[in-house]
């Protein structure tokens, strides 16, 4: 349930209708919108039924939410999520870039690709040193050595760090290095997963899972900030169709149903979305009009020898040329880029 205040409510009425909650056992949950105050309630809202809140000064009334997912929607926190993450913020007026290789291959192509997408303005280096392939016989990433590749370009470029955690174990680890956690997509309803990354602090990149609808992916979202971690940045990287031309089928339509649903920030994959590297930045624009807060964006120095999503990736000279194309759509939105 969330209480909303008049427009006019003052600090004394909020004051007391968050006092009236905490003595409750109820948690307030304030929102500060650019007309007003809504207060969500986080516990049993049916300590609340007998106090008539809706009679107290300065209430303008009283919603209950319907949206399982409680925590990551709009009715609950109206106010634009951003998540800051180590001085980045997502969510913002700014367009923020993620791009690197798939997978962390070698310190020289980590080195080349970190710095050509520095170099057209990327805020985050990406690759995997723990993959989740679909054959075991495939390269399955570098690892430990992989994650000391990433912090060696991160100290090397100041770019921050994105990449993967297939599971529990490797939390601790791949925090470590890491300024993000990226949930890949066969592991958006490995719920034991979301819980723990949710019991840490590290902001989050959760995909969206092969076949997840938008309710079930704003649920795993839930599972992480019901434990506590707020900083959940959610990416659409496609879903699986009968359409097979494209690798998946890019659901831009996601971006704004997610800005209509949810305060969380999204970004969107238009590597994994389309599996094509000439399809990656007419979608990566589509992404950027349709509302998207960012990009994460496959760039190899050698696609074609990549150990993995060659297909897909861009080379520095494509990435340069898709960041300029950015550019000017995120300005035609009233969006910034670099
Ligand atoms: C990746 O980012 O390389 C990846 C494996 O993504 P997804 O989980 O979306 O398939
Ligand atoms: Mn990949």
């Amino acid at each position: 349930m969330v209480i909303v205040m008049k427009p006019n409510a003052t600090q004394k009425q909020i004051s007391d209708v968050s006092n009236l909650l905490l003595s409750l056992d109820l948690k307030p949950h304030i929102s500060r919108g650019e007309e007003r105050v809504v207060i969500g309630v986080i516990g049993d809202k049916k300590k609340l039924k007998e106090k008539n809140v809706e009679l107290m000064e300065g209430v303008e009334k009283v919603i209950p939410i319907v949206e399982s997912y409680k925590l990551a929607s709009r009715t609950f926190n109206p106010v634009s999520t951003i998540v800051d993450v180590n001085g980045v913020s997502i969510g913002g007026k700014n367009i923020v870039i993620m791009a690197g290789p798939c997978a962390v291959e070698s310190k020289e192509q980590l080195l080349e690709s970190a710095e050509a997408v520095k170099k057209f303005g990327a805020k985050f280096l990406r690759g995997g040193a723990y993959k989740p392939r679909t054959s075991p016989y495939s390269f399955q990433g570098l690892e430990k050595e992989g994650l000391e590749m990433l912090y060696e370009a991160k100290k090397y470029t100041g770019l921050k760090i994105v990449t993967e955690v297939m599971d529990i174990h490797s939390i601790e680890i791949v925090s470590k290095y890491a300024d993000v956690l990226q949930i890949g997509a066969r592991n958006m309803q490995n719920f034991s997963l979301l819980k723990e990354i949710g019991r840490s602090n590290m902001p989050v990149l959760l995909k969206r899972g092969i076949a997840a609808t938008i309710e079930e992916w704003l649920n795993a979202a839930e599972y992480i900030l019901s434990e506590g971690n707020k900083n959940v940045i959610l990416c659409e990287r496609g879903i699986r169709t009968f359409e097979q031309y494209t690798r998946n089928t890019l659901d831009l339509s996601a971006v704004p149903v997610i800005k209509k649903l949810s305060h969380l920030p999204i970004i969107v994959d238009p590597s994994h979305g389309t599996g094509k590297s000439f399809l990656v930045s007419p979608m990566a624009k589509a992404a950027i009009a349709a509302g998207a807060d960012g990009l994460i964006i496959e760039v190899h120095p050698d696609p074609k020898n990549a150990l993995s999503d060659g297909a897909q990736s861009l080379t520095p000279k494509e990435f340069e040329a898709l960041t300029k194309e950015i550019s000017k759509v995120a300005n035609a939105v009233g969006r910034d880029f670099i």
